[in-house]
């Protein structure tokens, strides 16, 4: 498969490039140069599909021929290394756990799934790459797991000194090997704005090989249409008008699931589901598209004011608003809405939900208003107990630490303080 820059002036590259290089040269996002649908057989036949079967059909375009086929069954196996169940709350809406993962996010998957094909295509290369990230919580501990140990490759983590959960905090400063953490004494925008000078810093991109490791790469935003498929096989023998509602930040998760729609997945309608950074909330209404500096909520995973994936969805619906229209609403809440609807789930249920999830939660319920008949799955995007002091406080009730956050909580963090884009450039040229 070949991609193509979205912002039209650089050349087209293979899927290894685009993995290898993050973003085009001209700075646009790398998309696929087409989409083939599975064959209808491949829908009548899923129930007798294991994850793994359906991920790599799923998958297989968009990679051929840059990994050979039975590498690529491999590397699927190894990411899907553990489950997605379905938990059903009511007649009309399922959540779909996409936390059962090592770091218990739903960035496990794409992070895992792309630490592989790096690893594959350095095997035989002896120049080292570097995956340079900034990280608001969940990124950083993804991807350090993800690539920890992966050869030829060196991962540097850019956090908020003082603005991740201590969970989080450890899942990013405990593992050592190839895995760098680096403590930056200021916001999330600060470590996100020292990410892209160096992106742009010649200096930097003449001695070394850097790439990212967020959504914007292809290997790590491609990989999460197989949620939408495993939701499918789950649930299509009972439910026939499937909607999904995606707590949206980025919006990669939910333009991942567009892309299984145009495999051929029957998907009726996403809902975008956002806390306060509601820019296509309101884009939707207006039909303008204005971006702004993100404010803090408690679903602080989403805290984003310019999704970067959006310019995606517009390519998927060949930038026509009414085609948009038709395939995604969004709806935005308030902190204090996410943490009713925590406690709603919680006391009506008797299911304990995240904040992330609990917005899609609300999504589901203001779709279901105006169409009843649907079924409607709020994708969970991380464990609960990530989310701790804010969980326990709303719902309270103590909760059961699951074994791989148990297993950082006593490991000594080990980390180095930076103030300036010039400590970060001093340190990669070390
Ligand atoms: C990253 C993240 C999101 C947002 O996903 P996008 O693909 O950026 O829209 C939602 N919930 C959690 C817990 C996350 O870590």
């Amino acid at each position: 498969m070949n991609y193509y820059s979205l912002n039209q002036e650089a050349e087209k590259s293979t899927f290894k490039n685009a993995v290898i290089k993050g973003i085009a040269p001209d700075k646009g996002l790398y998309f696929p140069e087409n989409i083939t649908a599975l064959p209808k057989s491949f829908y009548d036949n899923i129930d007798n599909l294991s994850y793994s079967e359906i991920a790599f059909e799923a998958i297989k375009q968009f990679i051929s021929p840059d990994i050979p086929e039975d590498t690529l069954k491999t590397i699927v196996e190894e990411t899907l290394s553990f489950d997605f169940p379905i938990v059903k709350l009511n007649d009309n809406i399922s959540t779909l756990e996409l936390f059962h993962g090592p770091t218990m996010a739903f960035k496990d998957v794409g992070a895992r799934f792309m630490a592989r094909c790096l690893g594959y295509f350095n095997q035989n290369n002896n120049k080292e790459v570097t995956v340079l990230v900034a990280t608001s919580g969940d990124t950083g501990g993804a991807v350090a797991n993800g690539f920890l140990g992966v050869k030829g490759v060196n991962v540097v983590i850019l956090y908020p000194s003082g603005k991740v959960s201590d969970i989080q905090e450890k899942q990013l400063t405990t593992l050592g090997e190839n895995i760098k953490a680096l403590e930056v004494n200021g916001t999330f925008d600060d470590c996100q704005a020292m990410v892209k000078t160096a992106f742009l810093d010649e200096t930097l991109t003449c001695n070394m090989q850097l790439t990212s490791a967020n959504s914007i790469n292809v290997a790590r935003w491609l990989p999460q249409l197989f949620y939408f498929m495993f939701a499918y096989k789950q649930l299509h023998n009972k439910h026939k008008h499937m909607v999904f509602s995606v707590p949206s930040g980025n919006f990669g998760n939910i333009c991942a699931g567009m892309m299984a729609q145009q495999l051929g997945l029957p998907i009726k309608h996403f809902v975008a589901s956002n806390n306060a950074n509601n820019v296509v909330t309101r884009y939707l209404i207006s039909q303008l598209y204005e971006p702004k500096p993100s404010v803090q909520t408690i679903s602080n995973a989403m805290d984003v004011g310019a999704p970067s994936n959006f310019i995606r969805i517009q390519e998927i619906y060949k930038n026509s608003f009414d085609k948009l229209k038709e395939n995604l609403s969004s709806y935005s809440f308030s902190d204090e809405q996410t943490k009713e609807a925590m406690l709603e789930i919680f006391n009506n249920y008797n299911y304990v939900a995240d904040p992330h999830g609990a917005v899609g939660y609300l999504g589901c319920k203001a779709y279901l208003k105006e169409h009843p008949e649907a079924h409607c799955v709020f994708l969970e995007t991380a464990h609960p107990t990530k989310f701790l002091d804010i969980v326990e406080e709303v719902i309270k009730e103590e909760q059961t630490l699951p074994k791989q956050i148990q297993s950082v909580i006593g490991k000594e963090k080990e980390s180095i303080s930076i103030s300036t884009y010039e400590d970060l450039k001093s340190f990669l040229l070390e």
